[in-house]
């Protein structure tokens, strides 16, 4: 997609007085139209329809016609079939499945009435007075968050869109990369308008905008995007083209002069999702010492990641102390966290999650040929190496890439068709590799003798002519087909290309059937198979082949 930007940054205000604003639909069509008169004259016309030429759009152009909304938004999940679901993918996180399997059902219910409702009694709707319920996920890095929030939307088939907060927070026109994020759910809907209306956005790293108390600076930023999201949150209109997308603007142009007029699309963002998460590390210090003065006692431990136990207790105020604006808070009813997960948690993860690691790792070797298999004792190892690594799951990604680079690499096509994984292999991966490679290239060497040997049967075969190869031969076929990466076929029908015609002259001179061949005639068989011919000639010369 081609799109720029307009950049309102303090410094380019100085150099350059600001960019005119985007011209309109109609605008854009008069410019375009003097452009091709002064480049091309009257040889190219930019053909202008007057609006009574044209049938209006809704009357029945002969263009395909627009997606026409769904009757229906379509939801009938209870919040235990959503939990049943997440359950399959998820291991841990039972607070938080709960949580927003409830959340979602209660939204998409909602949203459903009130579609209904619009249909039938739009002022009743316009009315209707609902608490969005938006959600904060609260947990270090790569515990499921994420992952949670896509499988729901995978379940319950609404376009999902995922984003850093700190990428709003970095550029210096705020509103603009915001309403992306709508525009994006129908880009992920197929540019299905009315089904991006439902989807989810997912902004993660919301604590980094939290607006740093006496922290001048950083301040502005955090806060304008919070002021940005919450408009988005409550209920805005979003334009379905960006203003500052020449493709979608150029496409309006060409629409208006097509049909006289463009069509001004929006996305109302009322039953749109929102679910927004974080570490949120100074959290877990902040309410225990507000715990720990207060009536409870508790005592103020240094930990950074948040319980579920110690998350109950946290308020609208702390979030608010945090550093974010009431209002913001407010909009986020939906609380709830996502615990680290454990050496054992990571060793569930790997047993028995249907997205797991393992069985992608399995589907790698498979196409290589290679059938791999764990013990249950190497996988509790690299749980712990993974654990370790402090990144939740995303450790396991780290410990597995590692381990297994070296494998994939040599093993793929070196012969080996098993592979199991054992605690041996994942303590001293460099010394069983490379027993397993040896072990590889014995396996190998004797398929390809067996190669060898075909070879010779087919020769006998084909040309009635029987050539044997002696021990020293075999093994100078093997070693050439491993070094100079051929297959055996490849190699013997190159080397003995000329054996065929010299060995039937040398039947047609001496009678004789049967040839031995060593190794001197696989390092040069074309000086091999001449002396044989000339001995067929002069036989008093010596008999090399009996
Ligand atoms: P974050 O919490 O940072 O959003 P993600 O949800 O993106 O982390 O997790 C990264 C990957 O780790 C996921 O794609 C998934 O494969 C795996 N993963 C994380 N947590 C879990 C979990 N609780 N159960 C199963 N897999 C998980």
């Amino acid at each position: 997609m081609i799109g720029f930007r307009a950049t309102f940054g303090r410094e380019s205000m100085e150099q350059n007085p600001p960019p005119p604003p985007f011209p309109s639909p109609e605008e854009l069509k008069a410019k375009i139209s003097e452009f091709m008169k002064q480049n091309f004259g009257d040889r190219v016309a930019f053909t202008t329809f007057s609006q009574s030429e044209t049938e209006p759009a809704e009357a029945g152009s002969e263009e395909k016609p627009e997606k026409v909304d769904k009757e229906e938004f379509l939801f009938n999940f209870l919040p235990r079939d959503i939990k049943a679901h997440l359950d399959r993918f998820v291991i841990k996180q039972d607070e938080a499945k709960k949580v927003l399997s409830i959340a979602v059902c209660d939204h998409y219910n909602h949203a459903k009435y009130l579609h209904k409702l619009e249909k039938e009694d739009p002022a009743r709707a316009e009315e209707t007075e609902y608490a969005k319920q938006n959600v904060i996920l609260v947990g270090p890095t790569g515990v499921g968050k994420t992952y949670l929030i896509k499988h729901i939307a995978e379940l319950i088939k609404v376009p999902f869109v995922k984003a850093d907060a700190t990428k709003f927070s970095e550029t210096g026109y705020v509103g603009g990369d915001v309403e992306d994020l709508v525009r994006e759910l129908v880009q992920k809907a197929d540019g299905d308008v009315n089904l991006a209306r439902f989807g989810i956005i997912y902004i993660d790293e919301i604590d980094k905008i939290a607006s740093a108390g006496n922290m001048i600076g950083r301040d502005v930023s955090g806060r304008g995007v919070q002021t940005t999201l919450l408009k988005l949150m409550e209920e805005t209109e979003v334009p379905v083209r960006s203003a500052n997308d020449l493709q979608a603007q150029l496409q309006a142009a060409f629409e208006f002069q097509k049909r006289g007029k463009a069509k001004r699309e929006t996305i109302n963002t009322r039953h749109i999702l929102f679910v927004v998460s974080g570490a949120f590390e100074r959290l877990k210090q902040q309410v225990s010492r507000r715990m720990s003065q207060g009536q409870i006692g508790f005592s103020a431990e240094p930990t950074q990641v948040m319980d579920n136990e110690l998350f109950q207790y946290v308020t609208t105020q702390d979030f608010v102390e945090y550093g974010f604006e009431p209002e913001f808070i407010g909009r986020l009813p939906v609380r709830v966290v996502c615990e680290e997960l454990n050496a054992d948690d990571l060793y569930q993860i790997m047993k028995f999650s249907e997205g797991s690691l393992l069985k992608q790792y399995e589907r790698a070797f498979r196409a290589y040929g290679i059938g791999i298999s764990f013990d249950d004792e190497s996988l509790k190892l690299m749980a712990q190496a993974a654990a370790k690594e402090k990144t939740g799951a995303r450790g396991l990604l780290t410990v597995w890439e590692k381990l297994f680079r070296d494998y994939k690499y040599y093993l793929a096509g070196s012969g080996l068709s098993q592979l199991r994984v054992t605690t041996e292999l994942v303590r001293e991966p460099k010394r069983v590799l490379d027993r397993l490679m040896a072990e590889g290239h014995k396996h190998e060497g004797e398929a390809l003798k067996a190669n060898a040997l075909q070879f010779a049967d087919r020769f006998q075969r084909e040309h009635e002519i029987e050539i044997v190869f002696d021990e020293s031969a075999l093994q100078r076929l093997v070693e050439r087909a491993q070094t100079e990466r051929m297959t055996m076929p490849e190699l013997c029908a190159h080397l003995f290309k000329d054996y065929q015609f010299g060995l039937s002259l040398i039947q047609k001179n001496t009678g004789q059937k049967k040839f031995t061949l060593d190794s001197a005639a696989v390092d040069a068989p074309d000086k091999f198979l001449s002396e044989l011919v000339v001995q067929s000639y002069y036989p008093a010369a010596g008999a090399k082949n009996a």
